[in-house]
């Protein structure tokens, strides 16, 4: 794997995007929502971060697409969703590619009439963005690779990396004779 960005570059990255959100809301109490489950290790970073009050809950959003693809159905739970009406919510999610995860994601958090509603990720895959709205804040622009770690997942794997890894065709190939090996 090739590392992108190590844990310092990450820390930075969240450290700097904290600091927009702080400015953009001031002392105004917001509502954390985080996307699972790519999102967890962002979250956990960021809302350490943001010294103002917050609540945090969490939405769940899969796609029965292929590992390293979010082609398919995509399913929203929003079961595990804090109290949202009136509020002021941020939606954390861990990568904007295509966006439309983004996108449908908003959408739904929309019916429920929060009093704002605002979006930050990690990371903006660039070049691939097949919506019209775009994220309100970003810590990092990468290329176009797949890409593992701080929370990423390939095949569920990965998520523990505290650094962000380019996922290789030698690690594809490497992935399931690991996984079958250690009967995971
Ligand atoms: P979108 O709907 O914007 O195309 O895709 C967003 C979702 O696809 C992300 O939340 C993530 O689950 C997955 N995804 C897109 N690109 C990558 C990538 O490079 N690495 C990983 N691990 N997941 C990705
Ligand atoms: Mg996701
Ligand atoms: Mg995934």
């Amino acid at each position: 794997m090739k590392i992108l960005y190590s844990e310092e570059a990450l820390r930075a990255g969240v450290e700097k995007m904290a600091g927009e959100i702080r400015t953009t809301y001031g002392e105004t109490p917001l509502t954390i929502v985080s996307v699972l489950t790519g999102s967890i290790v962002l979250l956990a970073d960021l809302i350490r971060r943001l010294e103002m009050p917050i609540r945090v809950g969490v939405i769940e959003a899969s796609s029965y697409g292929g590992a390293t693809t979010t082609r398919g159905e995509l399913t929203i739970n929003a079961e595990l969703l804090l109290d949202i009406e009136g509020r002021d919510v941020l939606l954390v999610d861990d990568i904007f590619d295509t966006g439309h995860t983004l996108v449908r994601v908003l959408d739904k958090m929309r019916e429920l009439q929060p009093k704002s509603l605002r979006s930050a990720v990690l990371l903006r895959k660039h070049g691939r963005q097949e919506v019209d709205a775009l994220p309100d804040f970003v810590a990092f622009d990468i290329p176009d690779e797949f890409v593992v770690g701080y929370g990423l997942d390939y095949d569920d794997h990965y998520r523990n990396l505290p650094y962000l890894a380019v996922m290789e065709d030698a690690d594809l190939e490497q992935h399931p004779k690991l996984t079958a090996k250690q009967g995971v």
